[in-house]
């Protein structure tokens, strides 16, 4: 890993750079140093590897993926990465079964959400809820609860394809540390940003698809369902597929269509 001394003289044109064998680098990877000086010496060069340095999304990405749950879930409670930061009134975790079996993934917190720091516990939680009950799971047991954005966006707005991708190690780090048998995408943001593709949901539905080698099903949101009650058909016939899909996981029967 570059210094942050050997990528200023990059930046300045001045590389490669010598190293005294008994001098550690001055800055870890963990977070940016502070500017030691308010104005820079170096102008805009400066500037510019100070920025570099604070986002250099591997460095981030990479601390993220070393995390175990109670370093994630600090970063994730004092998170300030992208602008949903600034409207939250609670991060939205994640919720359930830490070795589930099952992980549902939504979109992103609303209103009832960012007030509790629950997911999905307003009106579309309520009918996830009984889609869980409805083929014998709840919450908590044997079942994991995460969105692809911690934050509320605000006036319930999709997050942004930059906000969804400043999140995205963050329920990577949760996937790997849970590691679910089967996920469900529910709807269509969830399912665009974890199989990185524009298809509709309709089009996606009664498949399995692979998230990093973990087999994913796509079904309706439960908000989209209380709009549209007559796709409340569609979503049975996929949790009685993901249900299918379940147990042939569990006897290691099955693979991807
Ligand atoms: N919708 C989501 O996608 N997630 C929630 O947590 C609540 C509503």
């Amino acid at each position: 890993m570059k210094s942050r001394r050997e990528l200023m003289l990059e930046e300045m044109g001045l590389t490669p750079v010598w190293k005294l064998r008994d001098r550690p680098d001055a800055v870890s990877d963990e977070e940016p140093a502070a500017p030691e000086a308010s104005v820079s010496p170096f102008g805009a060069a400066q500037d510019r590897l100070q920025a570099s340095v604070v986002t250099r999304p591997e460095d981030r990405r990479g601390t993220i993926m070393r995390m175990e749950w109670p370093e994630l879930k600090a970063r994730v409670a004092g998170c300030t990465d992208c602008p949903l930061h600034a409207k939250r009134n609670k991060t939205v975790f994640g919720v359930g079964d830490e070795n589930a079996d099952w992980l549902f993934v939504g979109e992103g917190p609303g209103a009832d959400e960012d007030a509790q720091g629950e997911p999905f516990v307003g009106q579309a939680g309520k009918l996830l809820d009984n889609m869980l009950a409805a083929i014998s799971l709840k919450r908590g047991a044997n079942v994991y609860i995460a969105n692809l954005v911690k934050c509320r966006p605000p006036g319930n707005r999709n997050p942004e394809p930059h906000e969804a991708l400043q999140c995205e190690p963050y329920l990577h780090r949760q996937i790997e540390l849970i590691r679910p048998r089967l996920i469900i995408a529910l709807g269509k943001v969830a399912a665009a940003n974890l199989l990185a593709s524009d298809a509709s949901v309709g089009s996606m539905r009664g498949r399995i698809h692979q998230y990093r080698g973990i087999p994913l099903i796509v079904t309706y949101h439960p908000a989209y369902l209380l709009r549209n009650l007559a796709d409340k058909s569609k979503a049975w016939a996929d949790l009685l597929f993901a249900v299918r899909t379940m147990k042939d996981l569990q006897t290691g029967r099955t693979g991807s269509t």
